[in-house]
């Protein structure tokens, strides 16, 4: 059997990178409007400092506007709310977003619920959140856009394939199940509960895999030519005290047997901040009536 092919999400997370800077530019140009993030970082997480400075950073290269805000840990709710609210009424920010985890003693739905629907790019908000679930157009979550970019530039057409998403988290799970679904899969959305997972994993023709731990999807759970998509960020450590990233999915074993799988890194990972400049692009050219400007990207 040959190897499966690797789906190369660095490749395709710079051609749409390559998209929305033309995007950018069009807009300055015929409309002079240039599409503004406003991300709004709270506290010292290591991980989510990194997250950030690379989101302003690819703002910045597609030619966007760049709003950064850095809040102690110890803002008050009040404070990060009367924030949202300011960005919210700024004709210069189109798109926002509050990096998650916020520190516990603030309230994560309030303040997701309280940016504008039109201006979430994280497509968090419970408006956005029923959009996609009715079938109605609205912001859909970066990473599982970016997933489903990647399903459809290797697969084509999806329909009447059958798709497993494990996982039923509000960011990944349960958006890409409704992507699926509105793309005519037979979905399935599995879960700790779930009863022999590796059995229903089998009967797939398309895995994605998005629970947080490493390498658990096993290369016999996967259907021959099935096409599989590893959603997971895992730093496991190595027997010389090094560490590396591994996906949700055994890579080595998986790519034995699938038709076709995203490796991590270089997968899914960077098509979350490109699909997070393409919101934002899209979220500029509505606000703006520009109708038509946020097809094709
Ligand atoms: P969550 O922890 O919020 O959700 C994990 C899901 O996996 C839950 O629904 C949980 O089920 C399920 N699960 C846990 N253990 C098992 C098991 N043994 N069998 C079956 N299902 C199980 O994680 P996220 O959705 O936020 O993230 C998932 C992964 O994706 C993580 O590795 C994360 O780092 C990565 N990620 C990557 C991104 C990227 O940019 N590429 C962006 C976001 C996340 P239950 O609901 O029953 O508890």
């Amino acid at each position: 059997m040959t190897e499966a092919k690797i789906i190369d999400g660095n490749l395709f997370s710079a051609q749409l990178r390559d998209k929305v800077a033309q995007r950018v530019r069009d807009m300055g140009l015929r409309h002079r409007i240039t599409p503004g993030l406003a991300v709004v970082l709270v506290g010292e997480d290591p991980a989510s400092q990194v997250y950030v400075r690379n989101k302003r950073k690819r703002a910045v290269e597609v030619g966007m506007r760049s709003f950064e805000h850095t809040l102690e840990t110890d803002v008050t709710e009040h404070e990060l709310l009367t924030l949202i609210a300011g960005l919210n009424d700024d004709p210069e920010v189109h798109g926002i977003l509050v990096q998650l985890p916020l520190p516990k003693h603030i309230d994560a739905q309030k303040v997701i619920e309280a940016i504008r629907p039109d201006k979430d790019v994280d497509g968090f908000h419970p408006w956005n959140v029923g959009m996609l679930a009715s079938g109605g157009v609205g912001m859909v979550p970066c990473t599982p856009l970016g997933s489903l970019m990647l399903l459809k530039d290797h697969l084509g057409s999806l329909t009447g394939l059958k798709a497993i998403v494990v996982g039923r988290s509000n960011i990944v799970g349960k958006p890409m199940a409704h992507l699926l679904l509105r793309e005519d899969c037979t979905v399935t959305i599995a879960h700790s509960r779930t009863r022999d997972l590796p059995d229903e994993v089998r009967r797939a023709d398309i895995v994605v895999a998005a629970v947080g731990r490493p390498e658990m999807v096993r290369g016999d759970w996967i259907k021959p030519g099935a096409t599989v998509i590893d959603v997971g960020i895992n730093r496991i450590a190595l027997p010389d005290g090094k560490s590396k990233l591994v996906g949700d999915v055994r890579f080595d074993e998986a790519k034995q047997v699938a038709g076709a799988i995203t490796p991590v890194p270089g997968g899914v990972g960077p098509m979350t901040i490109a699909c997070l400049l393409r919101n934002t692009v899209v979220a500029a050219a509505r606000q703006h009536r520009l109708h038509g400007e946020d097809e094709g990207i």
